[in-house]
């Protein structure tokens, strides 16, 4: 049914960038052969799924958005995609992205742009548009995207379906295409907390080949599923909600803290005043990791090479020039200049400081609270073309999401109303490290 909604939509969609139609029927058959065998299978067996194109897949390119890697096979799996076919999950496919999960609407894909199955003039959200798209237009069950700055729960937001990035190193790394890796959490998209719930123990494990994955706590579905959030501390930060937020936005998340304490929660306003760091930090953070990570893009290794050069330098400068697009040139150009002797303590330096400051302030909150509630995003989806000619504009879309990454915290993007134009907007819950259960559980409450 799965594969003939992708034939029947994704021309419009354009969610996948790579189809797995037959191995997906032959492991959906086999799943159908060990359930009449009275074999015990998991949570995730025959359920179709579809996989961001920057996890290694042998069976299939693995392109991250870019010409780059157009022609790139993996020659292994990553480590999600192993857990996954050791689940005996139905693999359908690989799916769009801004290229080298840098950007927030999808059009930095170097092959195409997905669009928000909710109106079809607006963007999906990014990096992981394509991934939330194919869940939001039934294209997929389940995805998995990646999230460095918000790339899982703005698009979630946007399209308005489940989306959540894990604490960092709860989920294995391995294989995942490196954008920012002090910052990069793999994480899945669903239609609701309760299969969120059922998708991520099935992936939070701790892998020997990422030396900072971590052992995650188990988590009780029975907790979740009795909706009880009585006593539970939820924190909201007037800092999220002062200036550049859209109104409908603003409205739809005290609507929603007076849901939760409508349930019994203790809402209470409070004041994070690192925050307005966090922007800034992010761009110096991740970019300078990109400008590090993407080195390896020389044209010799692997990838794209151009075909007219007469010299090393020539070989590299243009392989990388017509190789990669024009975000992912701002982020090196951004990204080597802020690690450049005589600019590293400026930026570089700085930027980790503020990062220790936003940590210890979320440690601090967390003392007193369980949850913090916060919008995803300042606006809902925007149309096409409304950021390409001024990259700021885009950037400041972040501002919600940026500071959990750089806090390694745990966050859920979930649906919370509609503006008036009926678009998704998306809250946010951000727990305490390894303390997805508590976000589960209030997430579940609230659906
Ligand atoms: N939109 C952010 C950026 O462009 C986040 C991207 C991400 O999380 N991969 O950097």
């Amino acid at each position: 049914a799965y594969i003939d909604k992708i034939k029947a939509n994704d021309s419009s969609i354009n969610a996948y960038l790579h189809y797995a139609f037959e191995t997906a029927n032959e492991t959906a058959k086999a799943v159908d052969q060990l359930r009449a065998s009275g074999e015990r299978l998991g949570a995730l067996a025959g359920i179709p799924m579809g996989i961001k194109d920057n996890m290694s897949t042998l069976d299939m390119p693995t392109t991250c958005g870019s010409k780059m890697l157009e022609n790139y096979h993996a020659p292994f799996d990553a480590t999600v995609v192993k857990q996954l076919r050791a689940s005996k999950a139905v693999i359908l496919g690989k799916l769009n992205m801004d290229e080298f999960a840098m950007g927030s609407t999808t059009e930095h894909s170097y092959f195409k742009k997905t669009k928000n199955p909710v109106k079809l003039d607006r963007v999906p959200g990014g990096s992981s548009g394509g991934s939330a798209a194919a869940v939001a237009s039934d294209e997929a069950l389940y995805t998995l995207g990646s999230d460095t700055g918000g790339s899982i729960r703005q698009p979630a937001s946007f399209c308005g379906v489940v989306g959540m990035k894990p604490t960092y190193g709860s989920i294995s790394r391995y294989g995942l295409i490196a954008f920012a890796s002090s910052l990069d959490q793999i994480g899945p998209f669903t239609k609701s907390v309760e299969d969120m719930a059922l998708v991520l123990p099935s992936l939070m494990k701790k892998d020997p080949m990422d030396s900072t994955s971590l052992e995650s706590p188990e988590f009780s579905l029975d907790q979740i599923r009795k909706r009880d959030i009585k006593g539970i501390r939820v924190a909201l930060p007037v800092d999220f909600m002062e200036e550049g937020i859209d109104e409908e936005v603003k409205a739809a998340i005290l609507k929603s803290a007076k849901t939760l304490e409508s349930m019994g929660a203790i809402v209470e306003t409070v004041s994070l005043k690192s925050l307005k760091h966090a922007l800034p930090a992010y761009y110096i953070i991740s970019s300078a990791e990109a400008s590090s990570n993407l080195a390896r893009f020389d044209g010799i290794k692997y990838g794209y090479r151009h075909p007219d050069f007469d010299s090393l330098e020539t070989l590299y400068s243009r392989s990388r020039r017509y190789g990669f697009g024009d975000e992912v040139k701002r982020r090196i150009l951004l990204g080597t200049y802020a690690l450049s002797s005589g600019y590293y303590d400026a930026y570089y330096k700085k930027a980790l400081k503020v990062k220790t400051l936003i940590m210890n302030e979320f440690e601090m909150l967390f003392q007193h609270y369980d949850v913090v509630l916060a919008p995803v995003a300042p606006t809902t989806a925007y149309g096409f073309d409304d950021c390409s000619e001024d990259a700021l504009k885009m950037y400041l879309g972040d501002i919600y999401t940026v500071p959990v990454n750089i806090a390694g915290l745990p966050a859920i993007s979930i649906n919370c109303g509609f503006d008036c134009d009926g678009m998704p907007i998306g809250m946010q819950l951000i727990g305490k490290h390894f303390d997805e259960g508590m976000l589960l559980r209030v997430g579940h409450a609230y659906e």
